[in-house]
């Protein structure tokens, strides 16, 4: 089964107007390698990169949504509004969101159903903490996220899964590469009761430190379909070393 890797950048709340230099290098160098390149800056850049990347091999994306399509929700963003500024898909349930934002399994999968009805690609982020990895408990944890936060109706076009653990982003530190390929064989199975036989082609992504030194063995994981990356996606030179690894 061949999947398109995804390699998704992250820019959390990082970035300004002259931020755009780095857009501008990452659009004229990203390779057409096969490989899909996503970048999601914060939300008052999203329309102008969209706009900036138009035609290139690089598409843009949200961080969050709101589950509603409109209405008196003073600072929220919808999926539709996302989609009207040129977003291609969204990042949701990141543990940030999660614990900055007290955003439960219920929350997400409504913002999932928003993200579809909009016509995005939902990025659903999932993964353990570090006590919950210590206590013996990765498997459950993801399987029961997965579960608990996908509604009826997904498919390998409009979901990704991005396997997280809590403990590794932003610290450097990462699973062992049997520990990355345990959890993501675990949720390509688990996937297979929603979607039959599209989990087969669903990608799961792995985030949490990815580099350009880790990248390429990460994603030479059978059940690995390229990453979510964090800091590392910051740097457009970074990033387009990350996109090279991840060829297929
Ligand atoms: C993330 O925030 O999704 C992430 C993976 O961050 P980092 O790459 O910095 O660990």
């Amino acid at each position: 089964m061949t999947r398109r890797p995804l390699v998704a950048g992250n820019w959390k709340m990082n970035g300004l107007a002259a931020s755009r230099a780095e857009l501008e290098m990452l659009k004229d160098r990203a390779p057409r390698n096969g490989v899909e390149v996503l970048l999601c800056p914060p939300a008052t850049l999203i329309a102008g990169f969209a706009a900036e990347a138009a035609g290139s091999a690089v598409q843009i994306g949200g961080q969050d949504c709101h589950a509603a399509a409109s209405g008196a929700h003073t600072g929220d963003l919808s999926a539709e509004m996302l989609a009207d500024a040129g977003a291609v898909a969204v990042i949701l349930g990141h543990s940030e969101r999660r614990a900055d934002h007290g955003e439960g399994e219920a929350v997400v999968r409504a913002k999932i159903e928003a993200a579809w009805r909009a016509g995005l690609t939902a990025i659903l982020c999932i993964g353990e903490t570090e006590a919950e990895r210590d206590g013996g408990r990765t498997l459950d944890v993801v399987t029961g996220q997965l579960s608990a936060s996908l509604p009826e109706g997904a498919t390998s076009e409009r979901l990704v899964i991005a396997y997280e653990p809590v403990w590794a982003i932003g610290t450097g530190r990462t699973p062992t590469l049997a520990e990355i390929a345990e959890v993501h064989d675990r949720l390509r199975e688990a996937l297979g009761g929603p979607l039959g036989a599209a989990a087969g082609e669903t990608r799961i992504l792995y985030g949490g430190s990815v580099k350009p030194g880790n990248a390429a063995e990460i994603f030479a994981l059978e059940n690995v379909d390229g990453g979510l990356v964090g800091g590392a996606s910051l740097k457009a030179e970074d990033l387009l070393r990350i996109v090279e690894a991840a060829a297929p």
